[in-house]
């Protein structure tokens, strides 16, 4: 579906906190376009949960398949879908977008960019091998089409979907071979001060039963410190160390790593808001208030874009962000939501402490790639931070590492984490690559076939 020239409100992304904003501006009899590269709307949670089959829907357990209720809540809600729209840049008033090979420029009072997670990158020895992925992406081909690994599978790594992903597998019948826990011991003592507002959330319902029948089924080696994928044209092998422990070696054919999700910022970004670095979550945190406005009239952010905090907390800054623009006094409805949402947050600091990732496998070293795309290593980094790069902007002219078609979205934050190490600095003060539009890959052919008069537009939608 191409989309229209102008809607009250245009939002970005179809996850929880998307849907519930566009529910709640379409029920309120708002004109309302969601763009999302999904085909289908339900976000990286609840990704394709409409559309998959009911045997699918039921494996994948009750949490992914709630999210049907709010999709079809949001079908019926009058506001329109454009799926397998890639927006390219966002402003007040105005998205770019691609669709089916066409650019468009949409207009719309409001815009609310709900852009949702990505993977952390998990930067060790081997992990470009075929055979070794993301423990997101290996989710993703479960969700959308009902793939499984083969073979020996190890998970490895930290955080919630670590679990999430063995306990899903399990209900497929998979065997896990082994999950290696590289959640440092330390983060317990640290974590343990927010252990209260834990057990005060919704969290421990969600998942202890989930991990008690993971570890029923699962050998888990806890204390991992280092790692690597071995092989020669794809991963046979992994390497591993508990602690100062010897290396143990164990055969493998599908290696899936994953330490934790960060916010897609880059679109806010490249609009002007200002970022902030996360001392606890460890990435870049948009400026916005608690409804989701932001210093720029207009334009509004909401869900785990603005700093992880799970679907339910996603979905209640979506309908925040809703009221905002709709001006609802606050008060009623609106501090329901505010304090829903507090718990959730409450809830979530324990997790980022527990799970924060060890620095050895957010900094890596030696001949490790960095930055995949233009095959950047972790040494050729520290060269370059000792002859006094100040920053990951400047480090593109010298090593063109962030400059690949991914622009710097799988290496910008080792990048910035490994500048700060190596120069004594804080993250903070190293700063991040710069966002510019457009910051997704926007083809010269959809540029040009961009319609700009009104008889373009008719030629083009014709
Ligand atoms: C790979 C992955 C898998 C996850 N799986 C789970 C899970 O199973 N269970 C769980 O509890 N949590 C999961 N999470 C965490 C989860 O993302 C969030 O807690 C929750 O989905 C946040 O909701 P959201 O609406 O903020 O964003 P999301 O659900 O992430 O939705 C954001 C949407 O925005 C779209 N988008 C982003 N940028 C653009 C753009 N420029 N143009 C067009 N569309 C765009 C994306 O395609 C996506 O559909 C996962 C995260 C990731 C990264």
């Amino acid at each position: 579906m191409s989309p229209e020239r102008r809607y009250d409100a245009l939002v970005v992304g179809a996850g929880p906190a998307g849907l519930a904003a566009a529910t709640t501006l379409a029920r309120a009899g708002r004109s309302v376009a969601v763009f999302d590269e999904q085909p289908t709307p339900g976000g990286q949670v609840h990704r394709a949960v409409a559309a998959v089959p009911e045997s699918r829907r039921a494996l994948l357990g009750p949490d992914y398949a709630r999210g049907r209720e709010a999709v079809e809540a949001f079908l019926a809600s009058g506001a329109h879908h454009i799926g397998q729209a890639s927006v390219w840049s966002a402003a007040p008033g105005r998205v770019g977008v691609t669709v089916g090979g066409v650019a468009h420029l949409v207009e719309g009072d409001a815009v609310v960019l709900a852009t949702g997670a990505y993977e952390r990158p998990f930067p060790i020895p081997g992990w470009t091998l075929p055979g070794v992925l993301s423990g997101g992406g290996a989710q993703t081909l479960l969700k959308a089409s009902g793939l499984v690994p083969e073979g020996r599978t190890v998970i490895a790594g930290s955080g919630p979907l670590v679990w999430l992903l063995a306990w899903q597998y399990l209900r497929c019948g998979l065997t896990v071979d082994a999950i290696l826990d590289s959640t440092p011991a330390g983060n317990r003592w640290r974590a343990a001060p927010h252990l209260a507002g834990f057990l005060a959330s919704p969290y421990p319902v969600k998942g202890l039963e989930l991990l008690r029948a993971v570890r029923r089924s699962v050998r888990v080696v806890r204390g991992v410190s280092a790692l690597e994928a071995v092989g020669e044209d794809r991963v046979s092998a992994l390497r591993y160390r508990v602690g100062a422990g010897a290396w143990v070696e164990m055969g493998v054919d599908t290696l899936l790593l994953h330490q934790g999700v960060v916010p897609a910022i880059e679109l806010a970004a490249s609009a002007g808001i200002r970022q902030r670095w996360d001392r606890d979550q460890l990435c870049w945190h948009p400026e916005v208030d608690a409804m989701g406005r932001t210093p720029l009239a207009g334009l509004y952010l909401a869900g785990d874009g603005t700093g992880i905090a799970g679907a339910e907390a996603a979905a209640l800054s979506g309908e925040l962000a809703a009221h905002a623009i709709l001006g609802t006094s606050e008060g009623g409805r609106v501090s329901g939501l505010l304090a829903q949402r507090a718990r959730w947050l409450r809830g979530r600091r324990f997790l980022d402490l527990l799970y924060q990732p060890a620095p050895a496998f957010r900094v890596p070293a030696g001949e490790t790639l960095a930055c995949r795309c233009e095959e950047v290593t972790a040494r050729a980094l520290g060269e370059a931070a000792a002859l006094g790069v100040p920053g990951p902007n400047q480090l593109k002219a010298f090593l063109r590492c962030g400059m690949g078609p991914c622009q710097g979205r799988l290496c910008g934050l080792t990048v910035t984490e490994a500048l700060a190490h190596h120069s004594g600095r804080t993250p903070a003060q190293v700063g991040r690559y710069r966002a510019r539009v457009p910051v997704k890959p926007l083809p010269l052919a959809a540029l040009a076939a961009m319609p700009a008069t009104d008889d373009e537009r008719r030629a083009v939608e014709r």
